[in-house]
């Protein structure tokens, strides 16, 4: 008999293979979003609505829509600013904490998240979270390590033709992931010319 889970999914693509993996392990997935972190509204709105059509026409489950509350993780998580590690360790914490809550209330038992999909987030940090507030909350951490699977969920929801983002969620990783981006390219560049240089000796 498949066992109820509650599975807080961070967006479409992230929750491809979790969603598979955990089917296939005999657990029967309920999706949470509780996303307040993600910047702008649009943006929210866009991810969320990208998990639902996904989870109505494809995987046919069923998506609870948590508590966003804004408010708090301005009060609770902005202050950390671009200290990433304190930053996202508060950010995990609120949206865990509400899956939690949501679990206990439901009479779920087990309780699991996407965000463990992704090579982008603190793995560590975000486990170490979970185990602890499951613990506190009287349920069951599904830990699992999903990030071998993540290059299999991007080609996927490619083909699937979902919407992609390129940061994180929050107006800091935004502009880290700008920054990223350029430095990268201006390490291509700088790559380019030193190669023209050394063909042109
Ligand atoms: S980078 Fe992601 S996990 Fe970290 S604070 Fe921003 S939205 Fe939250």
């Amino acid at each position: 008999m498949s066992v109820p889970l509650l599975l807080h999914a961070c967006c479409g693509p992230c929750s491809l293979e979790p969603l598979r993996l955990l089917r296939e392990e005999g657990f029967e997935p309920t999706i949470c979003w509780t996303n307040p972190n993600i910047q702008p509204v649009a943006e929210h709105d866009l991810r969320l609505h990208t998990l639902q059509e996904w989870a109505k026409d494809v995987a046919h489950v069923e998506v609870i829509v948590a508590a966003d509350d804004r408010d708090a993780w301005e009060h609770g998580v902005a202050p950390a600013g671009f200290d990433r590690q304190r930053r996202c360790r508060a950010c995990y914490a609120l949206r865990l904490s509400e899956s939690c809550r949501v679990a206990r209330e439901r009479g779920f038992t087990h309780i699991s998240t996407t965000l463990a999909v992704s090579p982008y987030q603190l793995f560590d940090t975000c486990t170490d979270l979970l185990v602890e507030l499951a613990g506190a909350n009287g349920l069951t951490a599904v830990v699992r390590d999903f990030r071998p699977y993540y290059s299999a969920a991007t080609i996927e929801s490619r083909e699937l033709g979902m919407y992609r983002q390129n940061y994180c969620g929050c107006r800091f990783s935004s502009a880290e992931a700008t920054i990223e981006r350029h430095e990268a390219r201006d390490a291509r560049k700088a790559a380019k010319e030193q190669r023209k240089k050394q063909a042109g000796r």
